[in-house]
């Protein structure tokens, strides 16, 4: 049943139960006059009655004008003689009282009301919003948010990643004759940690690990673990590994390691006692595994460098497999493996799409087959071509379009400036990656964006292209500056990224001469990062240095605006008219005004 269908339900039951008790509590009708039981004694004697009518402890009578008059008669009453004595004609009526089931019913509805609140509420404030299916699988077993399966992926599903795939080699070979290595006498890993970008098909790997050796696989996300309530995590560890113990051999792998096996000195905060109880249980079930449990423990991350050391000692995840982003010839492995499953048209070569993805990870390239495939189909038609595999790749980068978005014309204007500036500074600096598109066609939460590719695999960056960033990123903003002379809060993104790169390239890569090469690592609490103790001398030096490298960038961003003013409209004027130019076109422009890279 989904997500939905329960709520439904739930609502449903607030719903009904608010009904019934609306009914129950309805009140008589108002036109019912009710009257002290001493006056209708009174009336009664005084013979003004001829008919009434008994239900329960009620005694009511209709008047001449049509006018209903009631009395509550107390228990061991004396009305009964009187009236038969006066004779009156009675009229008894079956009391409708609610049935035994409906009264006790009712009178749980508070505690069930209360009871629905405070799942509610555990709902919202357990894991800070994120976690909607959790509250609902409350009753359920537990064991059922650990998904099993025997995957039937195998290691020809995994490409590009050649050496991780050797490295967990060995693995495979144990699940598959475990007693083979045990008498020998070798010690295989209890646990293998995964680490690398997100989407480098981390997860993909440890199924195909199962898939290869034919063993079930157990899956939790270490983010499942953390709930509110204390306890839960650690009792879902003990299960998870019992289920495992099970079905031995198999694989246990846990997803998001790092969200129980943070770096325990991180600062205070809710559900950090129920973190740490979770990974103790962790440990002491990975520390009690025996040599014949035969069960691997693969778990992924890509914070490697937060996780608790504790985690990565002998016998706990001590063998540690990297999963880099793919290299061209592995994207383009990786491509064909999707391929498989679409048809692709004539003119489509791998290879040139390996080289146009420079960064992306297996995901990422998975991702855009993908929506090359839908796009294509949308279409009407049936191959997938060259032109929307491009199509995609820029969805895929740059998130999908937005259209409907209306925007006035001068918000146009600005943002043609704002992604002109960034594309002219970075035409003109060589060090930066070069312009691969630009467009003013809101994507995402972006009004515009410009693209850069770098023209080859980057595996590090040095100083000059580090530079080149941060005046690229303060292209747009400058230019919205010296245009309209005004500013607007699109750049708040690109302001981010710049304080980001200018404070690491002081305090983590050592590139500030007056600081020199020694790391200050802020304390960093949400990653549980302890941070080093700095005096505040040193403080001021690395705030001074972070100034200097922004306001040189700038300074030397100006000067580009300033000499290539003609350009800047160019390129926004071409920009406003077309909403996305390619690298040839603004090529095309700078050349037309003669300019050439700085
Ligand atoms: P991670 O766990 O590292 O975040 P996943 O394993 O979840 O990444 O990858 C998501 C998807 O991306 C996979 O299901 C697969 O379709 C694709 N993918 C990622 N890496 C690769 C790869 N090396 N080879 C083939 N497909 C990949
Ligand atoms: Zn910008």
């Amino acid at each position: 049943m989904s997500y939905f269908y329960k709520n439904l339900s739930i609502w449903l039951i607030i719903g009904l139960v608010g009904l019934l008790l609306l009914n129950y509590l309805k009140q008589p009708p108002a036109d019912i006059t009710y009257i002290r039981y001493n006056e209708f004694l009174q009336k009664v004697e005084e013979g003004h009655l001829s008919t009434v009518t008994i239900k329960g402890s009620h005694i009511s009578w209709v008047t001449s004008d049509n006018k209903i008059y009631r009395t509550i008669v107390p228990p061991p009453s004396k009305a009964l003689p009187l009236l038969l004595k006066k004779n009156i004609n009675i009229e008894v009526q079956e009391e409708r009282r609610p049935h035994w089931f409906l009264k006790t019913f009712l009178s749980w509805v508070p505690f069930i009301l209360l009871f629905i609140f405070w799942f509610f509420f555990m709902r919202t404030s357990g894991s800070g919003g994120g976690g909607g299916n959790r509250a609902m699988a409350f009753g359920k077993s537990r064991a059922q948010l650990i998904d099993t399966e025997n995957p039937e992926v195998t290691f020809r599903d995994v490409a590009g990643v050649d050496e991780a795939k050797e490295e967990v080699a060995e693995i495979v070979d144990f699940l598959k004759n475990p007693d083979k290595f045990t008498d020998a006498g070798a010690r295989i890993p209890a646990g293998v940690l995964l680490y690398g970008d997100p989407g480098t098909g981390k997860t993909l790997l440890a199924r195909a690990i199962a898939g290869e050796a034919g063993v079930p696989f157990f899956s939790i996300s270490g983010s499942n673990f953390v709930e509110m309530y204390v306890g839960i995590g650690a009792s879902r560890v003990r299960d998870l590994f019992k289920e495992g113990k099970k079905k031995a051999p198999c694989i246990i792998f846990i997803d998001e390691i790092d969200a129980v096996g943070r770096h325990r000195s991180a600062g205070g905060g809710a559900g950090n006692d129920e973190r740490e109880q979770t990974l103790n249980q962790l440990l002491v079930e990975m520390d009690g595994f025996e040599a014949n449990d035969h069960v691997i423990v693969i778990a992924a991350t890509n914070r490697q460098d937060i996780l608790d050391p504790a985690l990565l000692r002998p016998g706990r995840f001590d063998r540690q497999v990297m999963v880099p982003l793919p290299d061209v010839a592995g994207r383009e492995k990786i491509l064909k493996v999707h391929a498989r499953k679409i048809k692709a048209g004539p003119d489509v070569d791998w290879s040139i799409i390996a080289r146009g993805t420079p960064g992306f990870s297996g995901a990422q390239l998975a991702n855009m087959i993908n929506e090359a495939a839908l796009l294509t189909t949308r279409a009407g038609r049936s191959t997938i071509d060259m032109a929307i595999l491009e199509e995609a790749k820029d969805k895929v980068m740059m998130g999908a379009e937005r259209r409907s978005l209306i925007i006035t014309e001068k918000e146009k204007e600005i943002t043609a400036y704002h992604e002109a500036g960034h594309a002219l500074v970075a035409w003109m600096l060589p060090d930066s990656d070069p312009v691969h598109k630009v467009t003013i066609i809101p994507r995402g939460k972006a009004l515009g964006l410009t693209m850069q590719l770098p023209e080859h695999d980057r595996y590090s960056q040095d100083r000059a292209y580090l530079f080149a960033s941060l005046c690229t990123l303060l292209g747009g903003r400058l230019a919205e500056e010296a245009v309209f002379n005004n500013v607007t809060t699109g750049a708040g993104n690109d302001i981010e990224r710049v304080s980001d790169i200018a404070r690491r390239m002081v305090c983590e890569w050592g590139m500030s001469d007056k600081i020199g090469p020694v790391t200050f690592r802020p304390s960093d609490p949400l990653n549980g990062q302890p941070g080093q103790i700095f005096s505040e001398q040193t403080a001021r030096i690395i705030d001074a240095e972070v100034n200097n490298l922004i306001s040189s960038a700038s300074a030397t961003v100006r000067q580009i605006l300033s000499e290539h003013r003609a350009v800047l409209d160019s390129i926004a004027r071409t920009l406003l008219e077309k909403e996305t130019i390619d690298r040839n076109e603004i090529n095309q422009i700078v050349r037309q005004h003669g300019a050439k890279n700085a």
